[in-house]
């Protein structure tokens, strides 16, 4: 069974574009809209993503609805905890795959990741 991980050097998923993503106010409060419409660069990147070491700048303090976990899918998206390590793994190919291509090294390395025996 794959199991769910954020892999290193990727950062797909804070290519933030609202075009990409319409459905933002189906799961996110006006109050959350607000501050991830904030967060939203020229160039559709999120402002905290570190381009250079493709990572969080403000890792320790993301909001909720960057964080991977079974409290913040449940009350967004209404998933079963059961069922949040399919729904992520899922989650992360499709944003991979729409930022840098459905041949990626990143979108190897993610499948190669989740495909990987659990570290122990
Ligand atoms: S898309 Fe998935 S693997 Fe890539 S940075 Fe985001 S959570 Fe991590
Ligand atoms: S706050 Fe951090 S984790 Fe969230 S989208 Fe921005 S760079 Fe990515």
């Amino acid at each position: 069974m794959a199991h769910w991980q954020c892999i290193q050097s990727c950062g797909a998923c804070c290519q933030l574009n609202p075009s990409d993503r319409p459905d933002l106010e189906n799961y996110l409060t006006p109050e959350e809209l607000a501050h991830y419409l904030s967060l939203v660069g020229d160039d559709g990147w999120c402002i905290n993503f570190d381009h250079e070491q493709r990572r969080c700048t403000i890792y320790e303090t993301r909001p909720d609805f960057c964080r991977v976990q079974p409290d913040t899918f449940s009350r967004m998206f209404g998933i079963d905890p059961a069922d949040l390590n399919e729904f992520a793994i899922d989650c992360c190919e499709q944003q991979i795959a729409g930022v840098y291509g459905n041949q990626s090294e990143e979108l190897d390395r993610f499948i190669a990741a989740v495909d990987s025996p659990p570290q122990t």
